[in-house]
């Protein structure tokens, strides 16, 4: 396909601007219509709504969503593998699982309808972006049971792009590929195109030479000062995707080219946000935990599953046209947080102090130790071979200037320990900022 010939609105994205008294009426019919499937199939949702003295028939309203239980990553765990499941096992195409850090992992499934779905938010997603038939999208998430590459995969095939099924890893094999297959677009998660973008470096690769020109970013928390980062040395414009396999996979929610916060496909996802320590429902503009609802997945419904992301709806419509509400990047997870000394630390703000200081690389590790019973942690940051090469006194002055920053910043002390370039071990998938050895001292 031409340049000229190239679609600005993908049909899928239809839905995306669906005047919004309509849209409410459709989340109504769904909400009612899943809320009866779970009650019918899932036994500990019927119990849960019956000890409540609630009947399905009780939903009347979006606002009645609230009179419901919240579902938590605990149930999940608790009825591992199959005891959330709402529909007999012939009937589910396919399950993904989550790479739980301890014991189990958590097990979601599909039927056909539910991957149907699942494809149409990820072209709709891709759409948002400005990608269409004729780009070359190279997937770099993993394939596997994560759900990040699969439901990357069918989104970019479903929209007429050619797939690259790199998966994750084998970072010069994606950067020779992408050079010599003329890659367009990007899917991985930002840790990983950090990786890239240094190896790149490393090998004489100039990522602007390239005509890649969009990446889609997800899977992890990243902040605006990266995406400045990214963009400074590509021509890529970065897209945050969000979504969770408990909800479905990617696709939940995508950045338009506004940047100005997600846009939430709402017409099969309700999203709420709530306060962490009530549970009570704010209003848009306040920030708290996300919710989220699942209208359109029968294999395994999620009635109001509390995300753990610290985020608000953003209030207003969007300049794009798009009626679905958007949310606020994810900055942080309400379970990301660690109590140092009585203060509550979150490693984004961390990072972001780091990128925005002269000299620092993006690659950085938050290392906690105990000693006699106290929590000590420590802040391991790259620094650039030019500052790493200047004399010492310049060294001491990046570490004393990020300290007074993260200081202001946090509310305490924290050691900064300037390091090598290529010293913190890289990540092919999400990346592992925090190390805790507390348990072990
Ligand atoms: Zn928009």
């Amino acid at each position: 396909m031409t340049k000229e010939a190239q679609p600005s609105f993908h049909p899928a994205s239809a839905p995306d601007f669906v005047p919004a008294p309509l849209l409410r009426k459709l989340q109504l019919d769904r909400l009612q219509t899943i809320v009866k499937h779970a009650f019918e199939n899932v036994e500990l949702f019927r119990h849960r709504v019956e000890s409540r003295k609630l009947r399905p028939g009780d939903i009347n309203s979006l606002a009645d969503i609230a009179k419901l239980p919240f579902t938590t990553k605990v149930d999940l765990r608790d009825t591992y593998p199959f005891g959330l499941f709402a529909t007999s096992l012939r009937d589910i195409v396919r399950v993904h699982a989550s790479s739980g850090t301890t014991g189990k992992p958590i097990v979601v499934a599909y039927t056909q309808k539910d991957l149907d779905v699942w494809t149409s938010v990820m072209v709709r997603s891709f759409a948002a972006c400005g990608l269409h038939e004729g780009d070359i999208i190279q997937n770099a998430y993993g394939y596997g049971l994560f759900t990040g590459g699969l439901g990357a995969h069918y989104g970019a095939e479903s929209i007429g792009a050619t797939v690259i099924p790199i998966s994750g890893g084998n970072t010069d094999r994606q950067l020779m590929v992408m050079k010599d297959f003329g890659v367009t677009a990007i899917c991985c998660t930002p840790t990983y195109f950090l990786h890239l973008i240094d190896r790149a470096s490393q090998m004489g690769v100039d990522l602007k030479s390239l005509p890649l020109r969009a990446g889609v970013f997800g899977a992890e928390p990243w902040t605006q000062s990266m995406r400045k980062h990214i963009e400074s040395v590509t021509n890529i414009q970065a897209f945050d995707i969000y979504g969770l396999s408990e909800i479905i996979g990617p696709g939940v929610a995508i950045e338009c080219p506004n940047h100005d916060g997600l846009h939430i496909f709402e017409d099969h996802f309700y999203p709420e946000i709530i306060d962490p320590e009530t549970g009570k429902v704010l209003p848009d503009g306040e920030e708290g935990e996300l919710v989220l609802t699942t209208f359109s997945k029968f294999a395994m419904p999620m009635i109001r599953y509390r995300t753990r992301d610290i985020t608000a709806l953003v209030p207003g419509q969007c300049p794009c046209g798009r009626t679905l509400r958007r949310m606020r990047r994810i900055g942080r997870r309400s379970d990301d947080m660690l109590i140092i000394r009585g203060v509550n630390v979150y490693p984004s703000q961390i990072e972001a102090v780091l990128l925005e200081v002269e000299g620092t690389l993006p690659h950085y590790q938050i290392i906690l130790t105990r000693a006699h019973g106290l929590d000590q942690i420590e802040v391991q940051v790259e620094v650039t071979p030019q500052v790493f090469s200047d004399r010492v006194g310049a060294l001491e002055a990046l570490a004393e200037k990020l300290m007074d920053t993260i200081e202001r910043v946090v509310g305490i002390r924290i050691k900064v320990t300037l390091v090598e370039p290529q010293t913190i071990q890289r990540s092919e998938g999400k990346a592992k900022r925090v190390i805790d050895k507390r348990a072990q001292s």
